[in-house]
């Protein structure tokens, strides 16, 4: 019988200890600013030059003006009807740069 108890205690103790490992990484990232590394994308029109977005910065956004683009979106994470504020053209011609930045963005 002792034995049992101790059993239970100790498996107790480890569910907590998980429950504190899983949970506390989740409410530190929710409440906290953290740091997302993203890539700048460049407008491959020839005329535009070029535009390059800037996930640091984020964009005007001319098909909403209300609604900008804010800082530490990812370029793949703009809406899909996003155009090149400079010359028009849309998301499919941007290419990578290579040069990624690190943004702070709010949890
Ligand atoms: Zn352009």
């Amino acid at each position: 019988m002792r034995l049992t108890f101790t059993r239970r205690g100790v498996f107790t103790a480890l569910f907590a200890g998980l429950a504190t490992l899983i949970g506390a990484p989740r409410a530190v990232s929710a409440a906290g600013p953290r740091t997302v590394r993203l890539q700048k994308w460049s407008c491959t029109n020839q005329d535009c030059d070029p535009y390059i977005y800037d996930p640091s910065v984020g964009d005007i956004n001319i098909n909403d003006e209300d609604n900008p683009i804010p800082p530490g979106i990812a370029f793949e994470d703009l809406p899909d009807d996003w155009v090149c504020h400079v010359c028009g053209d849309p998301k499919s011609h941007f290419l990578p740069t290579g040069e990624w930045v690190e943004v702070v963005v709010s949890g």
